[in-house]
């Protein structure tokens, strides 16, 4: 069974933020300590409750070639990605990298600003 690890490892912080728009994708990284309990179903998407107004379930996929799948139960209606989808991918990135401290998080991140195409997950 594939880890959400080896599901996402060619995803790079360019992806995310091409997907996202900048935008959210910004509003998302605000979001990265609101994340709880990120884990994997069976069919290799990323899942995992935020907090927001309210709490939100919400689930992503990443496939080789730069495919994304993505839901949230919040009330955010466009056509792409919410704040929430884009928060559970950090989060994970970094539980997965570097454990849950916040601050080496935004370090890693700053660092990852500067060659953003380098795998998230890597
Ligand atoms: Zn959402």
């Amino acid at each position: 069974m594939e880890s959400i690890k080896s599901a996402f490892r060619h995803l790079t912080l360019e992806d995310l933020r091409e997907w996202a728009g900048s935008k959210i994708f910004d509003r998302g990284k605000g979001y990265i300590k609101r994340v709880s309990q990120p884990s994997r179903t069976d069919n290799g998407h990323l899942v995992a409750w935020v907090k927001g107004t309210d709490q939100y379930a919400t689930w992503v996929r990443y496939e080789e070639g730069g495919n994304f799948e993505h839901g949230c139960t919040c009330p955010y209606n466009d056509w792409g990605p919410c704040k929430h989808t884009v928060a559970v991918v950090l989060a994970a990135a970094d539980r997965l990298k570097e454990g849950s401290d916040l601050r080496r998080l935004m370090e890693v991140l700053a660092d990852l600003e500067g060659r953003s195409k380098t795998p998230l997950l890597k």
